[in-house]
């Protein structure tokens, strides 16, 4: 049986954990770094209180603006242009 005092014990475990949690937070930043100039697609302002919030479901045409509770048509703002087939 391996013999390890207490404080050698208590360290290894600190270690263990803490490096889990770097290596977490590194593969976490190395795929999020990827998406960082994408997501500003994906901010709104609302015009009536001036809030500024993501929304990340492109498929909904109203949005609820998280601070004054307004719905908001997505497409006739941010400066977007709603695209249209019609000719
Ligand atoms: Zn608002």
């Amino acid at each position: 049986m391996i013999k390890i005092d207490f404080a050698l014990a208590i360290s290894i475990y600190l270690t263990l954990s803490l490096l889990l949690v770097i290596g977490y937070w590194i593969f976490y930043n190395w795929y999020r770094g990827k998406d960082i100039v994408h997501e500003s697609q994906y901010i709104y302002q609302c015009p009536y209180c001036t809030y500024i919030f993501f929304h990340y479901n492109v498929n909904k045409e109203v949005v609820i603006c998280p601070k004054c509770q307004s719905y908001l048509q997505i497409n006739s703002f941010n400066g977007k242009e709603e695209k249209s087939d019609k000719k």
